[in-house]
């Protein structure tokens, strides 16, 4: 995207929505970081509807699951009963991202996890030098391409069997999490549709994920989330609501289906494909050189079990050195 699509996309969003950001710190973290959501005293979940009479409140619920860094923000208005449902869908969520995490380092409530594959690849975040990562291979298994022209070589792994639609769920119910109260009415279809455990229930449903790759050394530190509320004057044919969350080296943009206004006007459309969907551009959009961030439309819309999606990543250095014990003897 050149700067002045950029310009025009931020635009666009400024003029058709109301924006509600929030910032997770998921480094050094004190007392004051924390968040909650709700009233610890006056528990009802707002998921199912349920008060304490009716479901218990025993665990803990991450609004945001830990998985991507989120060790501040607590809600107290998640029963145990959906924390479970959703524990599944986080579960799918972590498969989806297991070999980013472990390449960009994205600290979950263990740590940064390991990536192991059967074929031997093996990347190890150093929990000395916490910056580094061991990674091993067998020499020659062609799962890292050397390239010593540009300093650079390129890991090449494969994602963890992941059912996309419950990926897609787990970023939708992080966004409903953390919606203001007035708008939830408008999403009463949404909360079951995530609540559904049989993915293929709900009939057709467009999950489209823009998915924005930043380069360098974790540019987004903390975990930084917006909420995009369509403006009721807007005229445009554009999802009701948006939510955008980037954390490590990434950027998730998702529409959250079924809202209130969009079922009427898909009623009339007979497809939500014709709303108009625009990507909102990260912090970074106008800061980087053009065509540094790579950013990908992919559809999350199959409930089926997704197998052997390749990925890699590329990273480049300053100096390679071979350490006299690793050299090749025979
Ligand atoms: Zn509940």
């Amino acid at each position: 995207m050149n700067k002045n699509e950029v310009k025009e996309h931020i635009r666009f969003y400024m003029d058709n929505y109301n924006i509600y950001p929030r910032t997770l710190k998921t480094e050094n973290i004190g007392n004051r970081d924390k968040q909650f959501i709700g009233d610890k005293n006056k528990r009802k979940c707002r998921f199912c509807g349920k008060e304490k009479e009716e479901t218990t409140f025993k665990k803990v619920a991450h609004a945001i699951p830990e998985l991507v860094g989120n060790k501040v923000l607590i809600s107290f208005e998640e029963c145990d009963e959906c924390n479970k449902v959703f524990s599944k869908l986080e579960s799918e969520l972590a498969n989806y991202l297991s070999f980013e995490r472990s390449t960009t380092g994205i600290r979950g409530k263990t740590g940064i996890p390991t990536y192991k594959h059967k074929n031997g690849l093996r990347i190890e975040h150093d929990k000395e030098k916490s910056n580094r990562f061991i990674i091993q291979d067998y020499i020659d298994s062609g799962n890292i391409v050397d390239d010593a022209t540009d300093n650079s070589f390129t890991i090449k792994g494969e994602r963890f069997p992941f059912i996309p639609m419950a990926v897609y769920k787990c970023f939708v119910k992080m966004a409903l999490s953390i919606m203001p109260k007035h708008y939830l009415p408008y999403f009463w279809e949404t909360f079951e549709w995530i609540r559904e455990e049989d993915h293929s229930q709900h009939g057709k449903v467009v999950c489209k994920v823009f998915e924005q790759f930043i380069p360098g050394g974790k540019p987004f530190a903390d975990i930084e989330m917006f909420l995009a509320i369509r403006k009721w004057e807007s005229r445009e044919k554009t999802p009701f609501g948006i939510f955008l969350i980037c954390f490590g080296n990434f950027c998730y943009q998702v529409y959250l289906p079924f809202a209130g206004p969009d079922t009427i006007e898909s009623e009339l459309e007979e497809s939500q494909e014709t709303l108009k969907y625009l990507l909102l551009p990260c912090k970074y959009a106008l800061v980087l050189p053009e065509g540094t961030i790579h950013t990908i439309s992919k559809d999350f819309s199959s409930s089926e079990k997704t197998k052997g999606q390749t990925i890699d990543i590329t990273y480049s250095y300053d100096k390679k050195e071979v350490l006299r014990e690793f050299k090749n003897e025979s």
